[in-house]
């Protein structure tokens, strides 16, 4: 029997070991299962049903794009003492391949949404207005792309996500969802941030990925540039009344914000350096106003690359000076 139901090791896959470091010492840690030959045989993650398994990434591997290009993925583990790099991220034979392209549909739609230029968006039938507000955002789509991910943090067994694992009436309630498309809206929230490097443009906002479930009640995720906040709670208190236009409804136009790197806290080590000055700056000058010290001609500050400000993000994300002038 080949089966890799359970807990996922009773079986001829194995995984791969990756040189990392424990603070200064070298160790080795355990990360993607070894890709086989034949692919094996075993209980479908999702489905339940026995079937040949996918390597499925458990962040999808666009995510991967910007940081592959920086030099490969720098991941650290959950105590912040172990770190490694890696190509495109961590796949496990875990879905059959019908689950893998209901995953993928949805992901492939993060993945418009995160690179926004309107050509990007357009594809996929979304527009975006002043505000910025998003319009025509397939609700299920996304929905489903964030669970996904979320669903199989629980079963990776790679570091550093080795250590996520959810109550098994959480799991079946994911699975549930996911695999019916059915995300009531009364507990279920996501709040986006797109981020833009305007101060410090050597940072790529879209070379980080970090999946993080905070606690039950809250999944972050930094992919592609935005933060893609997901919310579950049955009680409404998690938001304050202004959260209105920025919570994704279904057939609502979705507000996502637009933030500067620097205020991320995942980039604290920029935070660490900034003058209390620097600071007073960022606040005075207000999110509108860093637009306007943009060369619309050089590389879009949102970390796309090859694409000038110009066509990329002052394409509806950001106002710029220049372009309410024309528009004047
Ligand atoms: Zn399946
Ligand atoms: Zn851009």
């Amino acid at each position: 029997m080949r089966s890799i139901a359970g807990s996922g090791s009773a079986s001829k896959v194995r995984q791969l070991e990756v040189r990392a470091l424990d603070g200064k010492n070298p160790v080795f840690v355990q990360s993607s299962d070894r890709r086989e030959e034949v692919p094996p045989v075993g209980q479908c993650r999702l489905c339940l049903n026995e079937r040949t398994l996918c390597l499925s990434h458990i962040v999808p591997k666009w995510a991967f794009h910007w940081m592959k290009k920086e030099g490969g993925v720098l991941g650290t583990s959950e105590n912040g003492r172990i770190t490694f790099r890696e190509q495109d991220g961590s796949k496990h034979y875990m879905l059959c391949s019908d689950c893998e392209h209901h995953l993928g549909e949805a992901e492939d739609y993060l993945a418009h949404l995160a690179r926004g230029r309107r050509v990007d968006l357009s594809k996929v039938r979304v527009s975006i207005r002043p505000g910025p507000t998003l319009h025509n955002v397939n609700f299920e789509l996304v929905m489903r792309g964030l669970l996904g991910i979320l669903f199989k943090l629980n079963f990776a067994t790679a570091v550093p996500y080795d250590r996520i694992s959810f109550d098994r009436r959480f799991v079946d309630r994911l699975r549930q969802r996911i695999q019916n498309d059915d995300y009531p809206t009364h507990s279920l929230f996501v709040v986006a941030t797109k981020w833009i490097s305007v101060y410090e443009p050597e940072i790529n906002p879209k070379s980080m990925v970090v999946a993080e479930p905070l606690q039950r009640r809250r999944f972050d995720l930094l992919m592609g540039g935005w933060s893609w906040t997901l919310l579950m709670s049955s009680s409404t208190r998690v938001l304050n009344e202004d959260a209105g236009g920025l919570v994704l409804r279904r057939d609502e136009p979705w507000q996502v914000l637009v933030g500067e790197t620097l205020r991320h806290r995942r980039f604290e080590i920029v935070e660490d350096v900034l003058s209390r000055a620097f600071e007073d700056r960022l606040d005075g000058a207000g999110v509108g106003g860093i637009w306007d010290t943009i060369d619309p001609d050089s590389d879009c500050p949102c970390g796309l690359g090859r694409a000038a400000y110009r066509a990329c993000c002052a394409e509806g994300w950001t106002t710029p000076a220049w372009r309410a002038a024309q528009d004047n």
